[in-house]
């Protein structure tokens, strides 16, 4: 009996220390298990992590490509029979857009004449650049794209072309002498179009020669260094509130405020100011 006790004793005892064994590991297990766990939940998470991101992306790609490729499937069939130089009226407008501009080539090797923007002397915006020509001089498509227009237009343009474009931009050139070419005729950039004139609202020989994206006429020179006959950048970024902003400039509309007005009069005289002060700018100034 003493000895059962005594087993007993020891077995109780192993017991206490098992079970105070198990407690004092459990103890320093149960940080080290947890940790274990955060490294587990880390592990398990990175991939899952991955997974969501990359099926977000796949699919805001996948947007981003199922748009362009509507615009890029009716690139050459919205509103292609329309006779204005905007077919896209009433089209959203994207915040932005890249429009792939490699491949320029200068529709006439002359000298910038007059810059795009409002003309305060006349109350109206001047929506494309006027490049300096002859009457017959060569006038070529700036990028590939397909013949949409030739018109003339008496009080305005005069005779004139509009090509819609590969990349999404559609080119206007006015006040034309001769066309080359004929509507839905594909052509490459620098194919000659036109030769260049002096009809329409003009009153010396150049070439007006804007750049739309969705029928806005975005500036020219945001996109094409006159200068040297080359793009800035083989990209060019449509930002619509830039777009907006150089849009801004024009006469202040009733019911604008105080401050708007006060601000584009003073804009206003600064501009006429310079005007007079330029007699060449005179000379030239009705030049659309
Ligand atoms: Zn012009």
């Amino acid at each position: 009996m003493q000895l059962f006790n005594k087993i007993f004793n020891i077995v109780g005892i192993s017991i206490t220390v098992a079970v105070s064994a198990v407690s004092v590991s459990a103890q320093y297990r149960l940080p080290a298990s947890h940790a274990h766990q955060h490294e587990n939940l880390i592990a398990n998470q990175r991939p899952v992590g991955i997974d969501v991101n990359s099926a977000k992306l796949n699919s805001y790609l996948k947007d981003i490509t199922q748009r362009e490729a509507l615009i890029d499937d009716e690139m050459f069939s919205y509103n292609w029979d329309s006779q204005s130089v905007n077919p896209y009226v009433g089209v959203e407008i994207p915040m932005t857009r890249d429009i792939d501009v490699t491949g320029y080539v200068a529709p006439v090797k002359g000298v910038v004449t007059s810059n795009y923007g409002y003309r305060p002397r006349f109350g109206r915006m001047h929506r494309g650049i006027d490049l300096n020509l002859n009457v017959g001089d060569t006038v070529v498509s700036a990028f590939d794209g397909v013949v949409r227009l030739t018109k003339f237009e008496r009080r305005g343009y005069g005779y004139y072309v509009v090509v819609r474009h590969d990349n999404g931009l559609e080119t206007v050139y006015g006040h034309l002498s001769a066309f080359l070419v004929k509507p839905n005729q594909r052509v490459s950039a620098g194919q000659p179009i036109a030769l260049g004139g002096n009809t329409g609202r003009s009153t010396g020989p150049h070439l007006h020669f804007e750049t739309r994206f969705l029928g806005l006429a975005v500036n020219p020179a945001a996109l094409i260094d006159f200068e040297n006959y080359v793009t800035h950048k083989d990209v060019f970024t449509f930002d619509k509130t830039a777009y907006e902003k150089s849009q801004k400039y024009g006469p202040v509309k009733k019911g604008r405020k105080a401050k708007a007005s006060k601000s584009s009069k003073k804009r206003k005289s600064k501009a006429s100011a310079s005007a007079k002060t330029k007699k060449k700018t005179k000379k030239s100034g009705r030049r659309s």
